[in-house]
């Protein structure tokens, strides 16, 4: 059975000694720098000199240095940066971990995949909310928090665990719930579920569905609403009351014809395959190398994607029904990673 923290199973005190280094202001960075702040803990943020970020740090009350300064001024690095710039971002701050000091991440990408290779004398640990940052601000401000996940990958001082636990409180995700995990299996479950069926699945299935409608003459708007704008009612459903919640709540015949077809769709040995390329490095190399080219595939799918029928259909019918306005509100709160 799994351990599920709470706040009486932290305290924020634990950092009363510590200097926090927030490297990067984004949807993260600016979360955890503001909830921190207001929970008592000496924050200092991370910001390159011609950071666009740097004034709404400073108009918020936080304190903002160079990244290399704020890091060896702090006990506590977090890297807060895009994942793709944290090799970088490490190089110049590598010289600020003292023996002692903690470097922590949100996801363990760049640990488990050995872009960054810390000294040992320090402490390597991961707090990662389970939601995007606005949301982390957002239920921080009411009192309420969104669940986490913490790992230590290296444990230097004997504290690792301890201080993660009051970070997370710090940050308010001991309000909803914290559950430790490895640094492995938050990289290998998070890569599979972007790649399998969050964002690659989803999207793909709508893709095709509507591309089968449409290729078989019927109109692209009623392939849109059936194949995409539809999904969120059933998603909702499913998050709320899970499988059985959503197959209560849709026809029998919806019910039956899902629990018999559905299986058609789904390629299990495909999906082995994706898990299998997380898990030998394969993906993470071409990435790795991706990115070291300046991204030319990324910015063609993107591209394909982005001319795709269903975009040029969707992008009309959001504004002329009444949903626009909303779905663009809800966008914003989209679980992302
Ligand atoms: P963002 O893309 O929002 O980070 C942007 C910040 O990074 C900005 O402050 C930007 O400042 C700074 N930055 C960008 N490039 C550089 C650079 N070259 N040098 C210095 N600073 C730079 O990151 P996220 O918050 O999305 O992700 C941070 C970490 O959190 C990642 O490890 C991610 O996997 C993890 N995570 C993210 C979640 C999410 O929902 N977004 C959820 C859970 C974990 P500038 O103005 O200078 O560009
Ligand atoms: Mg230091
Ligand atoms: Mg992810």
């Amino acid at each position: 059975t799994t351990t599920v923290y709470y706040d009486e199973d932290a305290d924020v005190s634990t950092l009363d000694d510590e200097t926090v280094a927030v490297l990067g202001y984004g949807s993260q960075g600016h979360a955890h720098a503001l909830n921190l702040h207001e929970s008592g803990v000496d924050v200092v943020v991370g910001l390159r000199e011609d950071s666009s970020s740097r004034a709404e740090a400073e108009d918020a009350g936080l304190r903002v240095e160079a990244p290399d300064v704020a890091a060896a001024e702090a006990d506590r690095v977090v890297m807060l940066v895009p994942d793709t710039v944290q090799p970088y971002v490490y190089e110049a701050i590598e010289d600020g971990l003292d023996a002692g000091d903690t470097l922590q991440f949100a996801h363990g990408f760049n640990i488990h995949y050995g872009q960054i290779e810390p000294p040992e004398d320090v402490d390597v640990t991961m707090v990662a909310p389970k939601s995007p940052g606005h949301l982390v601000r957002r239920t921080y401000e009411r009192g309420e928090g969104t669940p986490g996940l913490i790992a230590v990958y290296q444990d230097a001082t004997g504290n690792a665990k301890e201080e993660s636990l009051a970070y997370a409180k710090g940050i308010g995700c001991t309000r909803a719930g914290v559950i430790e995990t490895s640094f492995q299996e938050e990289v290998e479950t998070d890569l599979f579920g972007e790649q399998a069926v969050l964002c690659g699945g989803v999207t793909e299935m709508v893709k095709v569905g509507f591309e089968t409608l449409v290729d078989a003459g019927y109109a692209p708007e009623m392939a849109y609403f059936e194949c995409l704008n539809e999904l969120k009612l059933i998603v909702d459903l499913m998050y709320e009351g899970g499988h059985m919640g959503m197959w209560n709540s849709v026809s029998d015949t919806a019910e039956y014809g899902g629990l018999t077809r559905g299986e058609e769709v789904i390629d299990r040995e495909g999906m082995e395959k994706i898990l299998e390329e997380v898990q030998n490095g394969e993906f993470a190399r071409e990435w790795i190398n991706e990115n070291q080219a300046n991204r030319p595939a990324y910015k063609q799918y993107r591209d394909a994607e982005q001319h795709h029928q269903i975009e040029e259909v969707g992008g009309r019918l959001r504004e002329l029904f009444a949903w626009g306005e909303d779905a663009d509100a809800q966008k914003e709160e989209a679980p992302a990673d």
